[in-house]
């Protein structure tokens, strides 16, 4: 069944500019710069600083591969996972500026025998599942950049 609309699985995670380019949101302390992701708005990372206040921002759309494995097999509901199960690659990927190691699902058609550490992956989105009234739900991913 395609699709009626596409909506994000978890909102808040990621957001796409007027050029189709998908960026994730992290949150940047703004006393120290410490940058966390999932993003929040509260209680920084550091445990040297005790601001309680996190920007929201843009992270880097490139990374490179920190580490990365292949899951074969389809998780316990209720998690979703197509029927049939599909292999796929799940990618640790270090983005430089922010100081961040970010995990993520790697495109279909990817996967761990086409990875290697030090890899320069790029950000995109991926259908995770589709939900009951038919809405794609949507999740960030990696594929190798371009
Ligand atoms: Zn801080």
């Amino acid at each position: 069944m395609p699709a009626a609309s596409t909506a994000p699985a978890v909102e808040g995670w990621f957001a796409t500019d007027e050029s189709g380019a998908t960026h994730l949101i992290g949150g940047k302390c703004t006393a120290c710069a410490t940058y966390v992701f999932p993003p929040r708005e509260n209680n920084c990372p550091n445990p040297g600083c005790d601001s309680d206040t996190l920007a929201l921002v843009p992270l880097s759309r490139r990374g490179t591969v920190w580490s990365y494995t292949e899951n074969r097999y389809a998780p316990p509901p209720p998690y979703p996972s197509p029927d049939p199960f599909e292999p796929f690659a799940v990618a640790a990927v270090e983005l430089a500026a922010e100081g961040l190691i970010v995990l993520g699902k790697v495109v279909e058609g990817t996967l761990a025998a086409d990875l290697k550490v030090g890899m320069e992956m790029e950000l995109t989105t991926m259908t995770l599942y589709t939900d009951d009234d038919g809405t794609a739900r949507t999740t960030h991913a990696w594929r190798i950049a371009q």
